[in-house]
């Protein structure tokens, strides 16, 4: 019995010893982390979470008093349970992409006037000193489908205020944002309730 109690007692303080490690590995990283400015932030991959994970951060900037900009690059037949929320609220300017970039029509001309429009709203919040979090939905597919040019983005962004924080979301993403971005997570498809039959509901999938 003594025995045992030891063999706990022996296995506790080498836990301890490694917990404390640890501590001191991430209290020196966030002792050496002093930079104050805004970053980049790219969500990609095939899983779920891109977007709802940017609207969560954006709630989270929301809850400090922070002023918040959203440009969707794809518009859904519906509207989102997103743009109901934060369209509503005094602090974000929410806009959607316009009429001819669905996932359901395609026309060329039109989708390339709703690209550029778009970008023109990112553009102005990329430059406004007034905008502490700009979300960026669905970008990615812009570069992917040649609407628009990624070096362009890579300039808002090196010229934004510095305080500013930004999210991008897309499946994809062109090497150039990749190489450009503060973070980048990658959520992948490890299993979605669609592939089970289950079908889309709002407030899961819009
Ligand atoms: P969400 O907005 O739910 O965070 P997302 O931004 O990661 O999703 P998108 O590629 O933008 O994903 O696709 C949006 C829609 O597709 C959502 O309705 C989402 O539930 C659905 N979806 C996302 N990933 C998958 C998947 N792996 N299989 C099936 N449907 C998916
Ligand atoms: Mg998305």
């Amino acid at each position: 019995m003594k025995k045992e109690q030891s063999l706990a007692e022996k296995q506790q303080a080498n836990l301890l010893n490694k917990l404390l490690k640890k501590k001191a590995v991430v209290d020196g990283r966030i002792a050496a982390a002093t930079e104050e400015r805004g970053v980049a932030i790219l969500l990609t991959g095939n899983g779920k979470g891109k977007s709802s994970s940017a609207f969560g951060t954006m709630a989270r900037a929301l809850g400090h008093g922070q002023q918040a900009a959203v440009v969707q690059f794809i518009k859904g037949r519906k509207s989102t349970g997103e743009q109901l929320f934060f369209s509503q609220h005094p602090s974000v300017s929410f806009h959607v992409m316009g009429h001819g970039f669905t996932w359901e029509t395609r026309d060329p001309e039109l989708e390339q006037k709703a690209a550029d429009k778009a970008w023109e709203l990112a553009k102005a919040y990329l430059s406004d000193p007034s905008i502490d979090f700009v979300l960026l939905d669905e970008i990615t597919y812009m570069y992917k489908y040649g609407y628009l040019q990624v070096e362009d983005l890579i300039n808002a962004l090196s010229q934004r205020p510095l305080h500013q924080n930004v999210m991008l979301t897309g499946r994809t993403a062109p090497r150039a944002l990749l190489d450009y971005v503060d973070t980048h997570s990658k959520i992948a498809d490890e299993k979605h309730a669609f592939k089970a039959g289950v079908k889309a509901q709002a407030g899961i999938e819009w």
